[in-house]
């Protein structure tokens, strides 16, 4: 094959920050951050191409559709044409993406962020009260995009450290990371803020809980003002894109992502069918029950409620599952 090389002229790589009205704030690969518009036409790259150089159904339909720039992506910037500004001249192949999916697959699909590695979702022991039904449904959308998972557990300061373990142990059991932390108090902050470097994190969470306090105590430099995530997810609300990339501070490099998209996936459509392996600990027994189609809830011979009966499933998990099932059953 005798392909050009990709990128003809010399571009300046960056990634998205944000974007808000036509305008995104890209940080170049040297830490300068620039406003840059979108070239109407994209240059020809590799986006849309598989690993093994086949191209993607959806890249044939159209390459401009199924490449919506998103929060995230990693970009080439050249000069704009008029001269003086910037111009998003090439998006990169993407690696991954935390999308909320419409029903039938492909088209619909709305990319929340881009060259995502992980998502972390963050409770609070007590204020605010966590609500598990809530962290089920987070680590499902997690799964669900097939990005890894961790769990903070912050404000362990207000209660008992048994207590803590007694109420998110059942997400340790299901093979989840799970880290208690106080801010407060500065415990358990060091292995979070490992697992945050070199790589593109989302965090998520009720407001409330922490998530400004921790960053700022892990990154300091991040500048973020206590309360900053909340106010940017409801600011997000009004624009298009929503989600927020922070550069973390130097020596750290990686990038913490903050988006209303992932809070606001209510009704994601993921296929009923595909709900049992997004539990990992139900994930495990499907291939003991008896139907290859057992929905786990009132087929005979079903592994999984028996494990829920012999106490080796969380009953709160398997609810969840219920609940979720019947939501995306109804459609
Ligand atoms: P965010 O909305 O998730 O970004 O939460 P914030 O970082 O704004 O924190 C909300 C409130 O919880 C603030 O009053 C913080 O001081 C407080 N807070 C944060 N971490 C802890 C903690 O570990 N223990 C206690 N007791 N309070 C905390
Ligand atoms: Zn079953």
């Amino acid at each position: 094959m005798n392909r050009p090389p990709a990128h003809g002229v010399a571009g300046v790589a960056g990634v998205v920050l944000e974007g808000t009205g036509g305008v995104w704030r890209v940080r170049t690969d040297a830490g300068d951050t620039i406003d840059a518009s979108l070239r109407g036409r994209l240059k020809k790259s590799d986006a849309g191409r598989r690993r093994d150089g086949s191209l993607r159904r959806d890249t044939v339909r159209s390459a401009a559709e199924s490449m919506k720039l998103a929060v995230g992506d990693d970009v080439l910037l050249e000069p704009s044409v008029r001269g003086g500004d910037w111009a998003i001249a090439e998006i990169l192949p993407r690696r991954s993406a935390l999308a909320r999916r419409a029903p039938g697959g492909g088209q619909g699909e709305r990319i929340v962020a881009a060259n995502v590695d992980q998502v972390v979702i963050m409770f609070a022991v007590a204020k605010p009260e966590p609500h598990l039904r809530m962290l089920d449904r987070f680590l499902v959308i997690a799964e669900g995009n097939d990005l890894p998972a961790r769990v903070i557990v912050n404000k362990i300061d207000l209660i008992d450290a048994d207590e803590a373990h007694r109420r998110f142990g059942v997400y340790e059991n299901a093979g989840y990371p799970v880290h208690y932390t106080s801010v407060k108090s500065k415990v358990g902050l060091a292995d979070v803020q490992a697992s945050f470097k070199d790589c593109r994190s989302v965090i998520t969470g009720p407001s409330g809980v922490g998530k400004s306090s921790l960053l700022n105590a892990i990154f300091p430099g991040a500048g973020l003002r206590v309360g900053a995530i909340s106010e940017s997810v409801n600011k997000g609300r009004h624009t298009t894109v929503g989600a927020l990339m922070l550069p973390l501070p130097d020596g750290a490099s990686g990038f913490v992502i903050d988006t209303p998209g992932l809070r606001e996936v209510g009704l994601w459509a993921l296929p009923p069918d595909h709900l049992d392996r997004c539990f990992p600990e139900i994930r495990a027994l499907t291939g003991e029950c008896r139907y290859a189609d057992c929905r786990h809830v009132a087929e005979p011979e079903c592994a999984v409620r028996a494990a829920v009966d012999a106490g080796t499933v969380s009953e709160a998990r398997y609810d969840s599952y219920r609940r979720l099932l019947e939501e995306l059953e109804v459609g």
